[in-house]
């Protein structure tokens, strides 16, 4: 596709059934989810409020489709050659898979396709996890015992996933899950749940058995609860709120189901004097205004050395207002719309909360002027104390809140004065810095004069109440396995009864 492409709004709703056992289901006579493009508000897809009735029947498809083996029986290269097939049939639906994206979420065109492509390249990473994944033996427990330890694939997995990457979180989990052997009950979330779908028909399409990966539409606080509760799931992998993750880790009790948990975040910008600064304002500006700042591991608290910090916020404030705001449909379009009315008045009600608690407002502070859709000025509260309501909680919106220090070892106390410990970046250009930071600071993933990067090699995870559990790398699959210990005696028995 040429970058440039302008997409039309569609003139119809698209509308969608369920994916079960290889096949699409019609909605039939159960209930609608429309939903309507955040940044035009206009009416774009209809799927089905599926029943607790129509996910046992997807989950009683997902057992039998692990137990007789159809999927688990495969060698791993047989596995591979479906993934790879499948990262084609989703770079041939580019612009599809984009498109609907971006209607359903307000994010950036030129991001939605960037994340579609993303989804393609982590496939073909995957693709090699369902080759390499291997066991251990021990050979040295004498000529007369031998030893294996093998992985095998837990069972039916519960995927359940979240409005703000709904393919690309979807493509963090589905083909690591895949390669270790499993089958998969999905539930996207009720706002964004088209591309979901149309990945079950494409990895269908790519040679997967039926019944391998079906995917539920519907509401979270039913068919996601039922869920967690399911006695018939082996694992479930939720990413989401914390508020929610805890209460899945609760309903996973019942049958002592694993959970993989990726949750919420509040993670630090750290900026040293040292740093350079033009590249930790640009990195800063990145790190909170993409995905209009609801993103898990956005950076929306910048930690700055006090020597800097006028000379930081002079930049920041400039840099800022050079962000294109507006229609994502426009390819130049950096900063697209906020998901719902709800989210939107939740970040506005935050930016009143921090001028009520006194912090100063450097930039923003409310909403983006459009003619339709709910838009929201990136926002920069200076002057903010880490017992500010605004400094504490997510706010999953553009908003960022600056606090400073003067010591190297009050810079780690702020960066860890948190419940959370998704990820967190450091500004600096001295080595020795820079390694003892990332050292200390509590959090699974660490950039280093960057932000928000990274690719399907290495794994992803939360340190604190941002979760258990690791997705992507050898890790994400190795996720899904069970560990079985073989021991195999040799050579005859020494009798116990004489
Ligand atoms: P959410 O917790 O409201 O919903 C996530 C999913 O859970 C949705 O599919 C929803 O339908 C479902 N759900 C809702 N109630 C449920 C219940 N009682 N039982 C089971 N499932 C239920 O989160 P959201 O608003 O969609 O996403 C935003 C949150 O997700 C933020 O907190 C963000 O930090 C977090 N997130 C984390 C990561 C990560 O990798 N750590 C990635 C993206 C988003």
């Amino acid at each position: 596709m040429d970058q440039a492409k302008q997409f039309n709004l569609p003139e119809q709703p698209r509308d969608f059934g369920f994916f079960v056992d290889g096949k699409w289901v019609e909605t039939g006579n159960r209930k609608l989810v429309e939903r309507r493009s955040p940044a035009h508000d206009v009416l774009v897809t209809r799927v089905t409020r599926c029943t607790v009735e129509d996910l046992d029947d997807a989950v009683a498809v997902a057992r039998k489709a692990f137990a007789d083996r159809r999927w688990a029986g495969l060698s791993g290269s047989d596995r591979a050659d479906v993934l790879l097939r499948a990262a084609q049939g989703i770079r041939a639906r580019v612009d599809e898979l984009a498109l609907l994206e971006t209607l359903e979420t307000g994010k950036p065109i030129a991001q939605a396709r960037g994340e579609v492509l993303g989804g393609a390249n982590i496939f073909e990473y995957a693709a090699g996890g369902a080759r390499a994944l291997h066991g251990d033996t021990f050979n040295n427990l004498g000529d007369n015992m031998l030893a294996l330890v093998t992985r095998e694939p837990i069972g039916v997995v519960g995927l359940i996933t979240p409005w703000n990457f709904p393919f690309f979180i979807l493509c963090e989990r589905v083909p690591f899950i895949l390669a270790s052997g499993c089958t998969i009950v999905a539930k996207p979330s009720e706002v964004t749940s088209a591309t979901t779908l149309l990945l079950a028909e494409i990895v269908s399409e790519a040679g997967l058995p039926d019944g391998v990966f079906n995917v539920i539409t519907g509401s979270g606080s039913e068919i996601g609860q039922a869920m967690t509760e399911h006695a018939d799931i082996d694992m479930v992998s939720f990413t989401g709120s914390t508020g929610v993750g805890r209460s899945t880790l609760l309903a996973s009790a019942g049958n002592f189901k694993k959970v993989g948990l990726e949750l919420g975040g509040k993670n630090p910008q750290i900026v040293f004097a040292d740093a350079n600064l033009d590249d930790a304002v640009d990195g800063v500006i990145f790190g909170l205004c993409f995905n209009a700042g609801q993103c898990c591991v956005g950076g929306s608290r910048a930690v700055v050395e006090k020597s800097i910090a006028a000379e930081f916020e002079k930049r920041l404030k400039e840099k800022f207002a050079k962000v294109r705001i507006g229609d994502p449909l426009d390819p130049r379009t950096q900063m697209g719309s906020i998901i719902t009315t709800g989210q939107n008045d939740t970040i506005l009600s935050y930016i009143e909360k921090g001028k009520a608690e006194g912090a100063r407002l450097v930039c923003g502070g409310g909403a983006h002027a459009a003619k339709v859709g709910q838009f929201i000025q990136p926002t920069v509260f200076a002057d903010v104390t880490m017992d500010m309501t605004i400094a504490r909680e997510e706010i999953f919106g553009p908003v960022l809140t600056i606090t400073t220090f003067e010591t190297f070892e009050e810079a780690i106390e702020i960066a860890n004065d948190t419940i959370y410990g998704l990820s967190a970046s450091i500004w600096t250009t001295n080595l020795d810095k820079a390694a003892q930071a990332f050292r200390r600071v509590q959090a699974g993933r660490v950039w280093v004069n960057t932000t928000i990067t990274g690719g399907p090699e290495t794994p992803i995870g939360g340190f604190k109440q941002s979760g258990t559990g690791r997705e992507t790398g050898i890790y994400g699959v190795e996720e899904y396995t069970e560990i079985k210990t073989v021991h195999i005696a040799l050579g005859g028995r020494n009798h116990w009864v004489a």
